[in-house]
């Protein structure tokens, strides 16, 4: 039996998750539940599984989330806060963690739980993102196994050799990931129609149902971008060995390419549901709830280079890629917040690029030794965004 922790469990991973725990109650026992402000939901997930821990952002939600349950006597202990996060981890006797907290909130808690050696089942890309080094570090010397969850990653660990690892690769005749990326809701959009993009036409996916960050990212490439930074640090190939493919249909989840001339990928429904199955039961396969893939359905699969001129927030990732250190932490907390501030209404779509390359410019990069340098450098590339999209809106 495995005791899961979920962090994030109101959000769409999370609740993809809970619903394939929900199908395996022989397997899966969740032992800790976390959400930032969905009060009534994360009720509604404690009524259900009965964990050990509960934890809210705030004391006024955690004194509603107590209420609730106390009334339907369910004994879950409630707690609050971003430190409570790590007790979810250390203290709710988990051995598996889902890191499906969207954005750099998500690091702390899943860096205690890589350290604490648990099976990590990494959804949360920002936090790899932000700490690829100190992460890696922290799951070796902690032991734990590290799953990806995010679908293209889980994609190439399925096509992988089993006894693939970081030191190997050469001797098994990795030679290149293409990671797919479906190009999102503008992929034909005439490039003069791009200034008047909406929030709503933004997070409205051609394939995938997912949180409204996550969405915006996938529309302006972000996305691909981080998920080049997170397949470097998983996998350690060179940078220029990790490709971007568009790839419309969004069926084939990733590649890896052999020396030998051969070519591995892994194919299935946009649904979440199969990468998280394949984290929890790994090594063994199991139900997921996903329907069957009809390829005789499908009329066709296309792949074409990704044009960085409508999608400079792709160029701007690969560029903080390569240049390594604070870079990638500068790029996706400056990504963070004009991608708030364009959910908003205070930022319109294709002022997303300006900010975060503004911010980028901006702050001297340096080496990433300690977390320390990582969580300054975050909520410094915060304020000078927030200063940079105050500067725009006088
Ligand atoms: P979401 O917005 O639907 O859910 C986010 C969850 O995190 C919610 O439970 C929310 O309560 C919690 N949360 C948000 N801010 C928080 C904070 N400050 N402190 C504590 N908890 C907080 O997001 P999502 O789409 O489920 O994405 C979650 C993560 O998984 C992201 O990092 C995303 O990049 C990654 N991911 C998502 C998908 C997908 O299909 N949704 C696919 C691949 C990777
Ligand atoms: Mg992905």
């Amino acid at each position: 039996m495995r005791h899961i922790a979920v962090l994030g469990s109101t959000g769409s991973i999370g609740v993809n998750t809970l619903d394939v725990i929900r199908k395996h109650p022989d397997r899966f026992k969740l032992v800790a539940l976390t959400a930032s402000k969905q009060v009534e939901l994360l009720a509604a997930q404690c009524i259900e599984f009965i964990p050990t821990i509960a934890v809210i952002g705030d004391a006024q939600s955690a004194a509603r989330l107590s209420a609730i349950l106390l009334e339907r006597n369910i004994p879950t202990q409630v707690l609050h806060g971003p430190e409570a996060l790590v007790s979810a981890v250390l203290d709710s006797g988990c051995d598996t963690v889902m890191a499906a907290i969207v954005g750099a909130a998500g690091l702390v808690p899943t860096l205690a739980a890589a350290k604490a050696g648990k099976r990590v089942l990494l959804a949360n890309k920002e936090a790899l993102v932000m700490s690829g080094h100190l992460f890696m570090q922290a799951m070796k010397a902690g032991g734990g196994e590290l799953l990806p969850i995010d679908s293209e990653h889980n994609a190439i660990f399925q096509c992988l050799p089993p006894n693939f690892s970081q030191n190997s690769k050469l001797s098994l005749g990795v030679e290149e990931l293409w990671l797919t990326a479906s190009g999102g809701p503008f992929r034909n959009t005439p490039l003069e129609d791009l200034a008047s993009i909406t929030p709503d036409q933004a997070c409205a996916h051609p394939n995938w149902v997912m949180g409204r960050k996550i969405s915006v990212d996938s529309a302006t490439m972000m996305n691909k971008g981080l998920e080049l930074i997170e397949a470097f640090w998983l996998f350690g190939l060179p940078l220029e060995k990790i490709k971007v493919l568009i790839h419309p249909q969004s069926v084939v989840h990733s590649m890896v390419r052999y020396t030998d001339g051969s070519v591995m990928a892994q194919l299935g429904q946009p649904d979440m549901r199969t990468p998280i199955a394949y984290g929890l039961a790994w090594p063994e396969r199991i139900e997921a709830g996903v329907a069957p893939l009809n390829l005789a359905e499908l009329a066709a699969l296309s792949f074409s280079e990704p044009d960085l001129q409508r999608f400079p927030c792709l160029a701007l990732a690969f560029s903080a890629a390569k240049s390594g250190g604070l870079a990638p932490t500068v790029l996706n907390a400056a990504n963070e917040i004009a991608v708030a501030s364009f959910l908003d209404g205070g930022l319109s779509y294709l002022q997303i690029p300006v900010i975060v390359e503004k911010t980028l410019n901006e702050i001297q990069n340096s080496s990433v030794d300690s977390l320390d340098v990582i969580l300054d450098a975050d909520a410094h590339a915060r304020r000078v965004a927030q200063d940079f999209i105050g500067a725009l809106q006088k």
